[in-house]
């Protein structure tokens, strides 16, 4: 696998920490929970810790993801924010940029990959703006360029998350739809949401 030997094969100056972690256990982290060493979870990654370090310590955090990619998985490894405890949220606008902010006050940073800050940076320019063909890119020079590059490549912005983003995250009352039987939260409708559309599956039986 590609993957592999990416420690043992980069060859300029590259960042030592991703987060809390060095850059050979943040690596071994995202094979084991992302399944492989994306370029995309690794520039996460760089993204997450960029955000996190600029926070004040000790506070809690939620943080928004504007893409299904990669990123949330960076997000997963590197912060308590998990899509199962409701601290992330992706909102899917296709954009490679995260959010970190003070759950309570809404206070944080947005760090966002710039295509601008990419002149230097061939390999990670022509990845993300898929100028190749998968099997013409150079994946060992590709992450070799986004450890070397580090958050030299993003930019950062600080944001203030309005409040009805923050808060409220609650199901509300809950009812028993009328056509499948299961419970769902009554401000979806008269009948839950699932049965409000064409589902994905179709029912063989029960088990
Ligand atoms: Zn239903």
């Amino acid at each position: 696998m590609m993957d592999e030997d990416i420690c043992s094969q980069l060859t300029s100056q590259t960042v030592e920490k991703i987060g809390q972690f060095s850059q050979e256990e943040f690596i071994e982290r995202a094979k084991m929970f992302h399944g492989c060493v994306s370029p995309g979870v690794l520039l996460g990654g760089i993204m997450v810790s960029a955000a996190k370090e600029l926070l004040p310590e000790g506070i809690l955090f939620d943080a928004i993801c504007e893409t299904y990619s990669c990123l949330p998985d960076a997000v997963q490894i590197l912060t308590p924010c998990t899509i199962g405890n409701g601290w992330m949220r992706i909102l899917d606008y296709g954009r490679y940029a995260v959010s970190l902010y003070d759950k309570y006050e809404g206070d944080g940073y947005r760090v966002y990959l710039d295509v601008k800050k990419l002149k230097d940076w061939n390999e990670v320019h022509s990845w993300f703006l898929k100028l190749k063909l998968k099997h013409d890119q150079d994946n060992i020079r590709l992450k070799d360029q986004i450890l070397s590059a580090g958050k030299q490549i993003c930019s950062i912005q600080k944001i203030h998350v309005k409040s009805g983003f923050r808060t409220n995250r609650s199901k509300g009352l809950i009812a028993i739809c009328g056509l499948c039987g299961e419970a769902y939260p009554v401000k979806d409708g008269v009948v839950c949401s699932a049965c409000q559309q064409e589902k994905p599956f179709v029912m063989q039986g029960r088990v």
